[in-house]
């Protein structure tokens, strides 16, 4: 681990590493692919799959300041960042996309994010867009905690959270081929392949449409180590439609894999990745003997 993490680590007991699991699974083993689970949704109970490594270094940066954040309605993000100021002890304020009146009563997700202390403040589509512009910025900032405000993006991705995913990566050296996680921002994705080791690859499946991820990674990994790394990739064809979209297929999927392994398949990016796997080995992308660890991110709501 990171040294810098080590004192959050103390303060919420993450379970890190993760476990690794091997997976025994004919559809994969027939094209010669070993899987391996690498549960990152068992670090925390409270902060879900990756975000407790995109947060660890953020929080340790807020220091106790309130931190001021960003996401959808259904956003895990803003549900671990909750979860981590009311452990911590901290305030938090999350930015909602969406109307107040139409959001209440508030979903299970906001739900758990008020109960954890968290301000709720919803703004426009249009607003939303512009979060990352100075004046409203500014604005929030004076609402909410003033200059004292510790400002992490939508979803968590920035420089912090880059590096504190590259121990994910680290965590798998010697011990799998490929890694494969699916993709929001894409920050956990490109912190997991700059810390792989030579010769390992990373492999990301976007769940939402639009084909702009790849510069976006690219765009972090400037920032975060100066240079952008080329030992990752990107498989567009599982989105399935969109966020939160879903199909036929994908159900009957994500529902035949809970029952063979009796791991809970949690369906906006793990039942994509899963899905996204599966094909790519039955289309021979794996030579005979590669490792696979598939990264579960996060569980069922
Ligand atoms: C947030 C999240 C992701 C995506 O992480 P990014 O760093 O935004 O790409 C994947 N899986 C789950 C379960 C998540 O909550």
């Amino acid at each position: 681990m990171t040294e810098e993490a080590l004192d959050l680590a103390d303060a919420l007991r993450p379970r890190i590493p993760s476990p690794l699991q091997p997976v025994e699974d004919e559809r994969f083993t027939r094209h010669g692919v070993r899987l391996l689970l690498k549960r990152d949704d068992l670090i925390h109970p409270a902060l879900p799959g990756n975000k407790w490594r995109k947060l660890a270094l953020n929080l340790r940066a807020a220091a106790g300041r309130p931190v001021l954040t960003f996401g959808g309605a259904y956003s895990n993000h803003l549900r671990a960042t909750a979860a981590a100021g009311r452990l911590l002890g901290f305030p938090t304020v999350g930015v909602v996309r969406g109307d107040e009146l139409a959001e209440r009563p508030l979903n299970p997700s906001l739900a758990r994010c008020a109960a954890d202390g968290m301000r709720l403040h919803f703004v426009d589509r249009a607003t939303y867009r512009r979060k990352a512009e100075p004046e409203v910025l500014a604005a929030l900032r004076e609402r909410f905690g003033g200059d004292d405000a510790y400002v992490v993006p939508e979803g968590g991705s920035n420089s912090l959270a880059v590096r504190g995913c590259t121990d994910l990566g680290r965590e798998l050296h010697g011990l799998a081929d490929v890694v494969a996680v699916a993709c929001g921002t894409g920050g956990t994705l490109a912190g997991l392949a700059a810390g792989l080791a030579p010769g390992q690859r990373a492999l990301g499946f976007p769940v939402l449409r639009g084909g702009f991820l790849a510069r976006e990674i690219r765009e972090l990994q400037y920032e975060t180590f100066g240079a952008a790394g080329d030992n990752w990739f990107l498989d567009d064809r599982f989105h399935c439609g969109g966020y939160a979209r879903t199909t036929p297929e994908l159900d009957a999927f994500a529902d035949d894999f809970e029952a063979r392994h009796r791991l809970p398949v949690e369906r906006l990016y793990v039942a994509k990745m899963l899905y996204g796997l599966l094909t790519l080995a039955e289309e021979g992308a794996f030579p005979e003997g590669t490792a696979v660890a598939a990264v579960v991110t996060g569980q069922p709501l």
